[in-house]
């Protein structure tokens, strides 16, 4: 594989020190860092680029999101919960078809690439169609087929299929592809279905990605119906006996916190989402104070509106200031972290998120031409809370370009634009023929 040297990049590291280093070189081999600083004598690499002006730091990973819902961005304002689900969520989605997801995922993948995600944790339906998506795209993902635990089987499949998916995709693209079990949520599935998922994830080798605590009204159902929190279900019923991915964990009991803070647990904050449908604010600052990984998602487009891990950063740390009446909480490069390494690590792609020696070479570039990135006093503050996405110039996944100088490499982004549009418009109106009225 190609040798690459990056010189005269400003470059965050988001190394154990949290280093800054100006004007500095980053030698790439074989998709991983040889070096970062100078690049070691006699590198000769078969690609130089000028990274004067630009940042470089560890691209991001999205926790929680369900990718192929680009097909309702804008589809469901402003409205409470159930209407936003049963009259346009679930509307949409009876009509839903394999080529939909495909299409869907393809659109997210784009604005993913232009965003600077270098991997995201997807929850969803027809995952085969997204791993294909990701595999075209050069990204890296985590997939799970969402599951309901009814008798009737799942969207798309049944209960073998879905171990049937882990187990073709799981290491699958090279290793971008990894997968877990995903149960919806403890509010949706039974015990005895969450218990028959951790046995058979246990027996898979994989984690579990679930939805979590979002509402008071979830905690008082458990509570009311198993005289137990959503997070004491999850524990009696083995879940937490593997590698959990929960979103949201916005209503946590203080013996909760203490439960995820013993086991392998990462929270997946979507800031974004909570402001937006009114839901409230994850604990960051008390989970991570126990030792909780947190990482940062977007959740699907139909809830955010993005998939920008850059605003959810800022929306991360901004949330806890606001909530906490705090400007020291979230202080320094703490919820880029969160952004990029502490969600690798959940998503398994542990070398990721941080630029040093044998670490994976998946970085991204910022443009520091904008006004808005002048002066350069701080390089994280800009990053953090005065760029934009469309400051991302460059993305690079395991050594290898999907976005160089603006231009995606890897995916035809015309033809997506142009499928993904046509598709969502049948789904949202049920008729082809109002596509002429958009
Ligand atoms: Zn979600």
């Amino acid at each position: 594989m190609a040798r690459i040297l990056i010189r005269h990049a400003d470059v965050i590291t988001l190394d154990a020190e949290g280093r800054i280093l100006r004007d500095a070189e980053i030698a790439i081999e074989n998709g991983a860092i040889a070096a970062v600083g100078t690049a070691p004598a006699g590198f000769e690499p078969d690609e130089t680029v000028d990274a004067a002006d630009h940042i470089v730091m560890p691209g991001f990973h999205n926790a929680h999101t369900h990718s192929p819902m680009t097909f309702v961005r804008g589809w469901a304002e402003d409205l409470p919960l159930e209407r936003w689900f049963n009259e346009r969520i679930w509307q949409a989605e009876s009509v839903l078809t394999p080529d939909d997801v495909y299409w869907g995922a393809a659109l997210a993948a784009a604005e993913m690439i232009r965003s600077g995600t270098v991997g995201f944790a997807d929850h969803y339906f027809y995952m085969d169609r997204v791993a294909q998506v990701v595999a075209e795209s050069g990204l890296r993902a985590n997939l799970v087929w969402c599951a309901f635990g009814k008798d009737n089987g799942e969207v798309g499949t049944t209960l073998q299929g879905i171990v049937d998916f882990v187990e073709e995709w799981q290491g699958a693209a090279d290793g971008r592809i990894r997968t877990m079990l995903g149960p919806h949520s403890p509010h949706t599935c039974s015990p005895q279905f969450l218990a028959r998922t951790a046995a058979v994830a246990a027996r898979l080798g994989v984690g579990i990605h679930i939805h979590l605590a979002e509402s008071p009204g979830q905690v008082a159902h458990s509570l009311a119906r198993y005289d137990l929190t959503p997070v004491e279900v999850l524990d009696r019923n083995g879940v937490l006996d593997v590698p959990v991915l929960a979103a949201h964990a916005i209503y946590l009991s203080e013996a909760d916190r203490a439960i995820l803070a013993s086991r392998q647990v990462t929270v997946a904050q979507c800031p974004t989402c909570h402001m937006k449908l009114g839901m409230g604010v994850t604990p960051v600052p008390a989970l991570q104070a126990m030792g909780v990984n947190v990482a940062l998602g977007t959740d699907g487009p139909a809830s955010n509106n993005a998939l920008d891990m850059l605003q959810e950063a800022r929306h991360a740390a901004l949330i806890q200031k606001l909530h906490g009446l705090d400007p020291e909480l979230m202080a320094g490069d703490l919820v880029l972290r969160m952004a990029t390494q502490n969600g690798a690590r959940a998503l398994g792609f542990p070398l990721s998120g941080e630029l040093s020696p044998g670490r994976l070479a998946d970085l991204i570039m910022i443009d520091c031409a904008a006004p808005r990135l002048r002066p350069r006093h701080d390089l994280v503050a800009n990053v953090i809370y005065a760029a934009g996405s469309a400051d991302i110039s460059d993305v690079m996944v395991a050594g290898r370009w999907l976005m160089r100088e603006r231009v995606l490499l890897t995916l035809d982004e015309e033809r997506i634009l142009d499928e993904a549009e046509r598709r969502a418009a049948r789904m949202v109106r049920g008729d082809m023929r109002l596509l002429r009225s958009y």
